[in-house]
């Protein structure tokens, strides 16, 4: 997708801190961290969101996330204490950018419920 911000990010033409990469996966530290550690985990290919999601299509682009996270909280140092995973999903779900993302929030105890309204 040649408009999408994350896509740019995977083509090295926006720069980003680059923590975790493989062939499906690459994963960065938020623009605007809310925690210590805040890392998202996005899909090379170009999936929307989970609005869109199909069977082929999760089990080409996202297989393996989870370990990934997994992988991102080890090397923060966090996967012990425990951290938060975020998807948010379309307008009301809060997504901002319309490339699924991961993101692996921790470095603190995290309040619950998580929305402000
Ligand atoms: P969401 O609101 O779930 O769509 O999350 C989008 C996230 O992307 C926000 O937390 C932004 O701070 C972050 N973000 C936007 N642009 C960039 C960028 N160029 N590099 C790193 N993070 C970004
Ligand atoms: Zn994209």
């Amino acid at each position: 997708m040649t408009d999408c911000v994350f896509c740019k990010i995977i083509a090295g033409e926006i720069p980003s801190t680059k923590v975790y990469e493989d062939d499906c996966f690459l994963a960065f530290r938020d623009l605007s961290p809310v925690a210590s550690t805040h890392v998202l985990i996005v899909p090379k290919e170009h999936i929307e969101s989970v609005a869109v999601l199909t069977p082929e299509k999760e089990a080409e682009g996202l297989r393996g996330i989870f370990c990934v996270a997994k992988a991102v909280a080890e090397a923060d140092g966090i996967r012990e204490d425990g951290f938060r995973l975020v998807v948010n999903t379309g307008q009301h779900g809060g997504q901002t950018v319309p490339h699924f993302h991961l993101h692996v929030i921790g470095g603190k105890e995290l309040g619950w419920p998580p929305f402000a309204n």
